[in-house]
């Protein structure tokens, strides 16, 4: 009785199908996985500047406060210039008062410059805010096509896994069982094809022997190095 390998060829064939399919949805989320860090970054950049913002925001209330208690200093010292009576007092005052003024303009300065700091960030802000309602649509979009996209693979390895049993049901019971015990060891490829006397499994020599039994074809033999179901095609026995 000859074999016929072509029924569990078939089954392979959809086997590798579910297999590929079942690869491609576990890399199906890799851009979403992506965008959604991508995403965590640019709100963590946001919350970084938020802070200095804030931060300016406080040092400039604190300096503002500074220069309010020494501007009222600078009044008193003012006022208490028409009550001098002599000369050095009225000299010593003069000097005070000339460096309350100095403090307080470098203290006005300094509020400048943090206010300019502080239009900066919000500046950056504004920025890294639009890029983040990108990232975020992106994000979304992403969201619904991948969603799609594993219904669609679902859908498809249904079908397979129904074409799978149908086809399953015409092969003989110990090949299957021996079939599905290969695959699973031999990372899906269970029947391979000798050509030329070499296992294409495993890329291995099939001895002559064993080869011309495999031209006979009238039991299932296996590659004696991957132990994978072997078939030829070939018509005529190999010249050594
Ligand atoms: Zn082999």
């Amino acid at each position: 009785m000859k074999i016929d390998l072509e029924p569990v060829l078939a089954i392979q064939e959809v086997d590798l199908a579910i297999r590929d399919l079942a690869v491609e949805k576990e890399k199906a989320p890799e851009r979403l996985n992506a965008l959604e860090a991508l995403l965590s970054e640019r709100e963590a950049e946001l919350v970084v500047l938020d802070e200095r913002r804030r931060e300016l925001q406080r040092k400039k209330t604190e300096i503002e406060d500074e220069l309010e208690l020494d501007q009222i200093r600078h009044g008193k010292s003012q006022a208490k210039l028409t009550s001098i009576k002599t000369n050095r007092e009225y000299q010593a005052l003069l000097k005070e008062i000339d460096e309350i003024k100095k403090t307080n303009k470098a203290r006005e300065d300094e509020i400048l410059a943090i206010l300019e700091e502080i239009d900066g960030i919000a500046a950056q802000m504004d920025e890294k805010r639009k890029m983040s309602e990108e990232t975020r649509k992106e994000r979304d979009a992403e969201k619904r096509r991948l969603h799609g996209l594993l219904a669609e693979i679902d859908e498809k390895i249904a079908s397979l896994q129904k074409e799978r049993d149908e086809k399953a049901a015409s092969v003989r019971k110990d090949i299957l069982a021996r079939y599905d015990f290969l695959r699973q060891k031999r990372g899906g490829l269970a029947v391979v094809e000798v050509r030329q006397s070499i296992c294409t499994g495993c890329n291995m020599n099939i001895p002559p022997q064993l080869y011309n039994e495999l031209l006979r074809n009238d039991k299932v033999l296996f590659c004696p190095t991957c132990q994978r179901i072997i078939y030829t095609r070939s018509e005529a026995i190999q010249e050594d």
